[in-house]
């Protein structure tokens, strides 16, 4: 009995088996032959995707290398314009130096210089506001270099001289 079971099991796999992989190799060949013609047909619509392709390549590869740039210029110019209405806010739009208000051309001065604390440049309390006049003053008494908070009280109490 099982060697019966057996072997009826075996033959039924094996026929199910050749006539499958025939049907299958039948499909294939006749699916091969509608790919190529469908192929013909397809092939616009591939030519197209590749343009499609490559001007997102284009358009992301501009945007990659503008925005990594820009974005940071942008960046730095919005925290200089936000750092520069609050020094400007806080001192009332004054002049620290000569106290006037209103008329005048008013400038942000970085107490700390500039290019050498990084960190401060946006820090209000590293801020100034100074009309164009006594701006001018300051950087002519001390320069445009290492510029100091020391510099600045110097300059602040020959105020009103
Ligand atoms: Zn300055
Ligand atoms: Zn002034």
């Amino acid at each position: 009995m099982p060697k019966g079971i057996k072997g009826f099991q075996k033959g039924n796999k094996i026929r199910l088996g050749t006539t499958q992989s025939e049907k299958s190799n039948r499909n294939r060949s006749k699916t091969l032959k509608g790919n190529t013609h469908g192929f013909q047909i397809g092939q616009p619509s591939v030519f197209k995707g590749k343009k499609r392709e490559n001007l997102r390549g284009k358009n992301h590869w501009n945007w990659k290398n503008g925005s990594s740039a820009e974005a940071k210029v942008f960046k730095s110019r919005i925290e200089y314009k936000l750092w520069r209405e609050s020094v400007f806010a806080r001192d009332n739009w004054t002049c620290q130096k000569c106290g006037k208000r209103g008329g005048i051309e008013i400038h942000p001065h970085h107490i700390r210089n500039f290019a050498e604390c990084l960190e401060l440049r946006t820090s209000i309390e590293n801020g100034i506001t100074f009309c164009k006049k006594c701006h001018d003053l300051f950087h002519k008494k001390y320069g445009k270099k290492n510029n100091t908070r020391e510099q600045l009280e110097k300059f602040l109490q020959q105020n009103n001289q």
